[in-house]
């Protein structure tokens, strides 16, 4: 990593402002005004919002301008659902729109597809969808049962069931998943006006309910010839590459959600009036207010690094092909997000209800709808189980085909560390040195899991799922940890709230340490007994070398600059 390339919102242009400022605008003045009719499933609205929101350019900010987008960096769009993220029902709307059926089309269709449908999708004149669920089959999507069979006319016939499909009452565009001959997994561009297409009934949901989720019914449905999207029996590359950046940004919109509720969390905390003083003023309540400053630092920090990655990765260029193999090569990356940004929203908006107290519980605060629209993140774009999985189960394949020296690594790891003159590793100087050699240090453990692990099962590993869970538990404190101290390096080295951006890193890799070595401790555990896991266990604790850190005072710190700031800190 060289620290002076890894993104940090500190390096936003005036255009990524601009951005900002406008979707701020839109979702102040216009969705969260709305949000009791869009509640009462006032559709209309909805569709009219979706055309404003086209109208602003926020449907197409990935879409190249020749087909009506604005053709702008990743950095722009995650800005976008980071912002939209505060009226969590029309983001759920919005990225049913940009993110599953836009860019889906951007990645894969052809260029009569993409006249045919972008701009009318971007301008927001149409509203897409994207199903590929069945109630059979929601983790294990390729399993599905939606059959398609090709006609003497040429045109296909599509039998099945969609569940759940975010768009699906008032949709226009479906990007529709289906099996040719009930073998080969296939895309299509589905249109609901096509002979043989309906939507269900509303799901009655624990949260969300500004956005529309219908079964979406196929009855040998009629479907132009030319509506396949990609190659037939290829729709896993569709289906992934769309799910990919989708859970990149669903880490954005995790963000978003946090920084809106801390913000609310501060203020309700400085006027509630407890005991003759403010809420705000309880150290119990300080905790609460600093750690959930310190994990959305991280998360924000970990997911505008990626944003960055992505966009360094295409250097300028827009084909379709070269985005979805960015996606690619990011996808850890991206699980990552989406896992991080989406838990630690929860623990975020269940300490905002509790900072509420009886008030979080009612609907006259927004403290419980956040709760309860936020729990289906954790379910929707792969279910956290499936993406730790994927996080771990990706580099694990990555390094058995050759692309990673993760075995390699992991051999000279295991001679250095299993050498009795072995040094302890120390820091190198600089603000935050102590928290750098920590999270190289979490790289370590990660490869001395991981290694113990590919060695003790072999191509069996993917049966472990405990371990490859403890593994990615890892890196995901690993990725987070290394681009929050990167980013506050930064901060430090441009004097600019340095003491606040040290003090989330330095709270955050504190507490990520202990829970690497809880993870640590349990895999070795389970792979390895007697001296040679008495020998891993010492080896993991010289790695790790934690120096103790006064996080009461640090999370003080950052309450108190947030209650006096009335929001989240670095807003
Ligand atoms: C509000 C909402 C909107 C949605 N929008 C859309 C949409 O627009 N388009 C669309 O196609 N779908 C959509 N979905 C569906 C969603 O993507 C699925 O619900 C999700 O993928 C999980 O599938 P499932 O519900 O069948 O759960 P299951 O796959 O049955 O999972 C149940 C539990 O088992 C675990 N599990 C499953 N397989 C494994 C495994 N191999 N190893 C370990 N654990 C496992 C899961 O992690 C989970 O905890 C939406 C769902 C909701 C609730």
């Amino acid at each position: 990593m060289n620290e002076a390339d890894v993104f940090s919102p500190e390096k936003l242009t005036d255009e990524h402002r601009l951005m900002a400022q406008t979707t701020d605008e839109f979702v102040d003045k216009e969705v969260l005004p709305s949000l009791s009719r869009l509640e009462a499933k006032d559709w209309e609205l909805a569709r009219t919002l979706v055309r404003r929101a086209g109208e602003l350019g926020l449907l197409g900010v990935n879409v190249p301008e020749a087909y009506g987008g604005l053709d702008l960096d990743k950095v722009s769009s995650l800005i976008v659902a980071e912002r939209i993220a505060r009226a969590a029902s029309f983001a759920t709307t919005y990225g049913g729109q940009a993110n599953l059926c836009i860019l889906p089309i951007v990645l894969f269709g052809t260029p009569a597809q993409k006249e045919r449908y972008l701009p009318r999708l971007v301008s927001g004149e149409l509203v897409g969808a994207y199903a590929l669920s069945e109630a059979g089959s929601g983790s294990d999507a390729l399993a599905a049962r939606t059959r398609a069979t090709r006609g003497p006319d040429g045109q296909w016939r599509l039998t099945g069931e969609k569940m759940w499909i975010t768009n699906g009452g008032f949709a226009d565009v479906i990007i529709v998943f289906a099996k040719v001959d009930g073998e080969q997994f296939t895309a299509f561009i589905v249109e609901k006006a096509f002979p043989g297409v309906s939507a269900g009934k509303e799901e009655h949901k624990m949260g969300l309910h500004g956005s529309s989720t219908t079964p979406i019914l196929l009855q040998d449905a009629v479907v132009p010839a030319d509506n396949v999207l990609g190659e037939i029996g290829k729709g896993h590359k569709v289906a992934l590459n769309t799910l990919n950046f989708g859970r990149f940004k669903l880490g954005g919109m995790g963000v978003g959600g946090c920084r809106t509720a801390i913000g609310d969390a501060a203020r309700y905390a400085a006027q509630r009036r407890q005991f003759g003083q403010p809420i705000a003023a309880f150290g119990a309540i300080k905790h609460k207010l600093g750690e959930m400053t310190a994990r959305t630092y991280a998360v924000e920090s970990l997911v505008y690094r990626t944003a960055g990655l992505i966009d360094a990765a295409l250097a300028g260029s827009h084909d379709g092909a070269a985005v979805a193999q960015a996606f690619e090569e990011y996808a850890v990356e991206a699980s990552i997000a989406k896992v991080a940004g989406t838990e630690t929203l929860d623990y975020v908006l269940d300490e905002n209800v509790q900072i509420h107290g009886g008030n979080g519980f009612v609907s006259d605060y927004s403290a419980e709808r956040y709760y309860r629209d936020a729990r289906v993140n954790r379910i929707f774009e792969g279910t956290n189980e499936i993406n730790r999985l994927l996080i771990s189960g990706m580099l694990i394949r990555r390094a058995v085909k050759g692309d990673l020296p993760l075995i390699a690594a992991a051999r000279t790891l295991q001679d250095e560390l299993l050498s009795p003159a072995a040094p302890a590793p120390s820091s190198s100087g600089g603000a935050l040195s102590e928290e750098m050699r920590v999270v190289q240090a979490f790289k370590k453990v990660a490869l001395m899991v991981l290694g113990t692990a590919m060695q003790t099962y072999g191509p069996k590993l993917h049966d472990e799922q405990e371990i490859l869970g403890y593994a990615a538990d890892i890196l995901i404190d690993t990725y987070a940890g290394e681009s929050a101290v990167a980013r506050a390096r930064g901060a430090v080295a441009a004097r600019r709230h340095a003491e606040l951006h040290e003090a989330a890193a330095r709270v955050f890799v504190n507490d990520a340490a202990q829970r690497v070595e809880h993870a640590a401790r349990n895999a070795l555990s389970a792979m390895a007994e007697g001296d040679t896991l008495r020998t891993l266990l010492a080896a993991l604790r010289r790695v790790l070398k934690p120096v103790p850190l006064n996080t009461v005072v640090l999370r003080r710190q950052l309450a108190d600059a947030t209650v006096a700031r009335a929001r989240y800190i670095l807003d």
